[in-house]
C-alpha cells in the first residue's frame, strides 16, 4: 500500500472537503442552541469563518446539567463493571486516533497551531489521556484501614456526581481531555465548555463518545462564551468545577462556587515561569534551543512557557548568540504547512493584547529580535518571536503573562540572586535550571517555588505519570495522573461494627 505523503496539499484537500459540526452536544446527541443564536467560529490562519457555532447560554447550561445528573442517578456509567467502563474509553480513545488527521486538521484551522504539533502532540496526546485513565480504573482501589477490633474499616472513592470543565483555546482537545478523562474515568457525569474561539475538535469528540458506548448525559459539549462558564461556575446541580484559564477568571470562579453550593474547584491558571542557566550549564547549544522552544512552542501560548530567561552574566553573550540563532526556526508561518514551527496567534484581541506588551517593551527594555506583527498570511494573525534584554526583574513585560512569542532575558550574578528573582512571582507553574553540579540542580530545585521543575530539560514529561499544576496563584489541585483521578472522587469512610 502507498503511503500518502501529508504534505501542504494534502491538508488543503482534506480542508475543502472538511465537514464541520457546529451544535452542541447534549443527551447523546447534537441540537441548537434553545436561543438559536450562533457566533462565527474564525480561523486565525486566515481570518475565514470556518462555521458558525451555537452560542449557548444559561438555558443549555440547565439542559446539559440535567441530563448529566440524570445519566449519574440512573448510575448508567458509575454502575459499569470498572472493566467495562474502562473498554468503553479505551474504545473512544481508538476512534480519537482513527480520526486523528481529521482532527488534527479542524484543531490548526480553529486555532492556528502547527498541523506538525497538533498531529504528533495535541491529538494523540488527548488520546494517551484517554487511555492512560481507562487503564486506571480497574486498578484504582479504596483501602482497609486499621480499626479496633470489633470494627471493619474502609476508605473508598465514590465519583462526585456532574463535573463541569471549562477550558482555554491554547491546546483545546488536550486540555479538555486533562480534564474529562480522569472525570469521567472516576465514574462522573461532565460538561465541557469550551473556549469560543476553539470548539470544535470538542464538539467533534462527542460523535465519537457515542460510537465508543458512553452513555447518554455522561459527556456533553456546550459551546459558548464566558456566560456558559459562568453559569455553570454558579449551577447548584454543578457538584465540581474544574477550570483551565487565567487567573483572573479563576479567581471569579472560586467566588461563583462560594456564591451559589460551594461545589469542588480545581484550577489550572496563569504563570511566568523562569529558566535560569548557571554558568556550569552543561551543554549551552542546547540550552539555547530549549530556551526558544521553551517560549517559542505554540506561539508562546502556553501556560508552561518559559518566559523569563535568567541567565548568569559571565555567559550571557554566548547564550543569547545561540538563542536568537535558534529562535529564527520560529518563522511564522501557514499553519496547514508540515514544516511550519510557529502558526497564527489564536485571534486579533490577543494579536493586540501581544502587541501592546511589545510596546510597552520597546520603552523599558532592549528589543534583541523581532517585536512586529508578521505578514505570514493575508488577514492571519502573526508575530515574530520576539526577544527583549530586561535590565531588571520589574519590568512590565517581565511580571505579567503575555501567553505570545515574547522573551524577557533577565541577568544575574549570583544564584541566591536567581533564585530570589525567579520565586519573585505571583506565579508558580514551573521553573527550570541548568546546571552541571548535582547538589546544586537538588537545592535549586527544593527553592523554586513550582509544581514542576525541570532540571537541564524544559517541558519535559508528556507522560500522564507527572502531576501537573502550579503553586500559588498558578492553581490548586492537579492535572494528570492519579492524583488527578483523586480530584474526581469524594472520600468516603465506612464503619461496620462486626459485634
Ligand atoms: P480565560 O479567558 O480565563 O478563559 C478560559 C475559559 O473560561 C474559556 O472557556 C472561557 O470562555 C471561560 N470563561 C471566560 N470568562 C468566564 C467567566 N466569567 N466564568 C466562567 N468561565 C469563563 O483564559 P484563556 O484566555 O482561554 O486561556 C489563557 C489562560 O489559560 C492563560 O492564563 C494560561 O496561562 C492559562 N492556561 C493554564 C494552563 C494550566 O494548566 N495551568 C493550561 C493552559 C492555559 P471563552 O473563551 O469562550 O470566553
Ligand atoms: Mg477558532
Amino acid at each position: 500500500m502507498e503511503t500518502q505523503i501529508k504534505d501542504l496539499k494534502y491538508w488543503q484537500a482534506r480542508r475543502a472537503a472538511l465537514a464541520i459540526e457546529g451544535r452542541a452536544f447534549i443527551d447523546g446527541m447534537y441540537r441548537h442552541a434553545r436561543s438559536h443564536e450562533t457566533f462565527d467560529c474564525v480561523s486565525p490562519g486566515d481570518a475565514t469563518v470556518l462555521a458558525r457555532v451555537e452560542a449557548c447560554n444559561a438555558a443549555d447550561v440547565d439542559d446539559a446539567v440535567s441530563a448529566a445528573r440524570r445519566a449519574f442517578d440512573a448510575n448508567v456509567w458509575a454502575g459499569l463493571n470498572p472493566r467495562d467502563r474502562k473498554a468503553t474509553l479505551l474504545r473512544w480513545a481508538a476512534l480519537v486516533r482513527e480520526h486523528a488527521d481529521e482532527l488534527a486538521l479542524l484543531e490548526t484551522l480553529d486555532a492556528g497551531k502547527p498541523i506538525a504539533d497538533t498531529t504528533t502532540v495535541d491529538v494523540p496526546g488527548a488520546a494517551y489521556c484517554i487511555e492512560w485513565f481507562a487503564e486506571a480504573i480497574d486498578k484504582f482501589g479504596g483501602e482497609v484501614a486499621p480499626a479496633d477490633h470489633h470494627l471493619v474499616g474502609l476508605v473508598t472513592h465514590e465519583p462526585i456526581g456532574v463535573v463541569a470543565a471549562v477550558v482555554p483555546w491554547n491546546f483545546p482537545l488536550l486540555m479538555a481531555a486533562w480534564k474529562f478523562a480522569p472525570a469521567l474515568a472516576a465514574g462522573n457525569s461532565v460538561v465541557l465548555k469550551p473556549s469560543e474561539k476553539s470548539p470544535l475538535t470538542a464538539i467533534r469528540v462527542a460523535q465519537l463518545a457515542l460510537e465508543a458506548g458512553i452513555p447518554a448525559g455522561v459527556f456533553n459539549v456546550l459551546p459558548g462564551g464566558g456566560e456558559a462558564g459562568k453559569a455553570l461556575a454558579l449551577h447548584g446541580d454543578v457538584d465540581c468545577i474544574a477550570f483551565t484559564g487565567s487567573t483572573q477568571v479563576g479567581k471569579q470562579i472560586m467566588q461563583y462556587a462560594g456564591a451559589s453550593n460551594l461545589k469542588r474547584v480545581w484550577l489550572e491558571l496563569g504563570g511566568k515561569s523562569p529558566n535560569i542557566v548557571l554558568p556550569d550549564c552543561p551543554d549551552l547549544d542546547r540550552a539555547a534551543k530549549t530556551a526558544a522552544d521553551a517560549i517559542f512552542y505554540n506561539m508562546g501560548e502556553m501556560c508552561t512557557a518559559g518566559s523569563r530567561l535568567l541567565v548568569h552574566r559571565d555567559i550571557k553573550d554566548a547564550f543569547l548568540d545561540r538563542l536568537i540563532d535558534a529562535s529564527r526556526r520560529y518563522a511564522p508561518g501557514n499553519p496547514l504547512d508540515p514544516s511550519t514551527a510557529m502558526g497564527a496567534i489564536i485571534d486579533q484581541a490577543q494579536l493586540d493584547r501581544v502587541l501592546g506588551y511589545i510596546e510597552a517593551g520597546r520603552r523599558e527594555a532592549t528589543l534583541l529580535l523581532g517585536g512586529s506583527r508578521a505578514p505570514a498570511i493575508e488577514g492571519g494573525f502573526y508575530i515574530e518571536p520576539t526577544i527583549f534584554d530586561t535590565s531588571h526583574g520589574d519590568a512590565r513585560i517581565a511580571r505579567e503573562e503575555i501567553f505570545g512569542p515574547v522573551l524577557s532575558v533577565i541577568t544575574f550574578d549570583t544564584l541566591d540572586e536567581a533564585v530570589r528573582v525567579a520565586n519573585a512571582s505571583d506565579y508558580g507553574l514551573a521553573a527550570a535550571v541548568w546546571t552541571a553540579d548535582l547538589t546544586t540542580a537538588h537545592e535549586v530545585s527544593r527553592k523554586l517555588r513550582a509544581g514542576t521543575v525541570w532540571v537541564n530539560c524544559y517541558d519535559e514529561g508528556g507522560d500522564m505519570n507527572f502531576p501537573f499544576g502550579g503553586y500559588r496563584q498558578s492553581g490548586n489541585g492537579r492535572d494528570k495522573s492519579l492524583h488527578a483521578l483523586e480530584k474526581y472522587t469524594e472520600l468516603k469512610s465506612t464503619l461496620i461494627r462486626l459485634r
